[in-house]
């Protein structure tokens, strides 16, 4: 067996103790005879499972008991459309577009209601964050919405913006349980797990409860009424039982690493060491804003196709896989989550000097 540092940016790189686990138990959880795939929503193992994982993801995060921690479907793109139709009441909401999903999030809400862009960066592609320190926000927005760190391009909302009073509404996809956050200043935050926390199939959301009504939008299916799911403990349907139940094991080795302070300390140290190579290097340049750079997701360039396209390759060969960046920003993406190890980033960095020496700069 050999594994490869994967830098792909989702599905992403697992801690390798979690895979582990679960290769083990794979076959006989926990003596009930049958892996976890196999076993019944409602049994009692299954209630342990979840009732554990949702314990412990509100210790990581110190969720305020006013909040309902959901695990869903659908993808974080199925909650685009489910976030207007659980909280438009006045049909108007205001979205800070910093890329392509926030732009996708504004346009599916724009099927629902007023959908107002009150601020944006595609002037210099996603590049930045602007200033939302004094935006218009709407008189009667239900909410103003953003996409906190930009997966693609690789921005991440160091500040929230000021909402003037209206709840905020985030999605974490790529930044979830990277650092500590202040649940209190979100009136809801989702996440596709297969990111930072777990496989695809399972989205979280943490959503304060005078958030989930029964007064939705007309039409609103059932399964995604937020207050269906809270009402049955997320367990309205089948859920994604094994995704939870990876998602739950990663909760566990969080709080083992030393919870979300520890993982902000290494993440930040990670980042470093590769922003810290783009800042000198003669070849690869970071393509966003200082100010606003991820601590998981860096695009780097060189400015020649054909050199990326080369770095990517021969990357790939030294065991360095998934770096290709995405189609709109071109050349490469490194996606560091919580669980690539510190080793997988000075390999790359390692790789990028041998590689610059052997390619110098015409
Ligand atoms: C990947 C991603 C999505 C889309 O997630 P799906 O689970 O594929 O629907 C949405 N938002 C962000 C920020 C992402 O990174």
């Amino acid at each position: 067996m050999s594994r490869v540092y994967n830098f792909s940016a989702g599905p992403a790189v697992l801690p390798e103790e979690v895979l582990r686990e679960a290769a083990e138990e794979m076959l006989d959880y926990r003596g009930c005879g049958m892996s976890v795939m196999e076993i019944s929503h409602r049994s009692s193992v299954f209630d342990q499972i979840i009732g554990e994982a949702e314990a412990d993801l509100r210790e990581l995060l110190a969720v305020p008991s006013n909040y309902k921690v959901l695990f869903l479907q659908g993808g974080a793109y199925t909650q685009f459309a489910a976030v207007p139709m659980n909280l438009m009441k006045n049909k108007v909401a205001d979205y800070i577009v910093t890329g392509q999903w926030a732009k996708k999030a504004w346009k599916e809400a724009a099927r629902y209601g007023k959908a107002k862009c009150i601020a944006s960066s595609e002037d210099r592609t996603f590049s930045y964050i602007p200033d939302c320190s004094d935006l218009p926000v709407s008189p009667d927005a239900d909410y103003v919405y953003i996409c906190e760190n930009n997966t693609i391009y690789g921005t991440k909302f160091k500040t929230l913006p000021d909402t003037k009073g209206k709840d905020l509404v985030a999605d974490v996809s790529s930044c979830f349980l990277s650092e500590p956050v202040d649940v209190k200043r979100y009136g809801v935050m989702f996440g596709g797990a297969q990111k930072n926390i777990g496989p695809a199939g399972v989205v979280v959301a943490i959503i304060r409860e005078d958030l989930i009504r029964e007064d939705v939008l007309p039409g609103t299916p059932t399964m995604l009424m937020y207050k269906t799911q809270a009402d049955a403990g997320s367990l309205f349907n089948t859920p994604p039982v094994y995704g939870i139940y990876i998602c739950g094991k990663v909760f566990k080795w969080l709080k083992a690493q030393g919870g979300l302070v520890a993982m902000k300390k290494r993440n930040e140290e990670k980042a470093g060491l590769l922003y810290d190579f783009l800042d000198q290097s003669r070849l690869f340049q970071g393509t966003v804003e200082k100010k606003d750079r991820s601590l998981m997701n860096v695009p780097f360039v060189t400015g020649n196709k054909e050199v990326d396209a080369l770095f990517v390759r021969e990357a790939e060969s030294a065991g360095l896989v998934n770096l290709k960046g995405h189609r709109s920003v071109g050349g490469m993406r490194a996606s560091i989550y919580n669980a690539m190890p510190r080793a997988g980033v000075e390999a790359l960095v390692d790789f990028m000097g041998d590689f610059e020496e052997r390619h110098p700069v015409s």
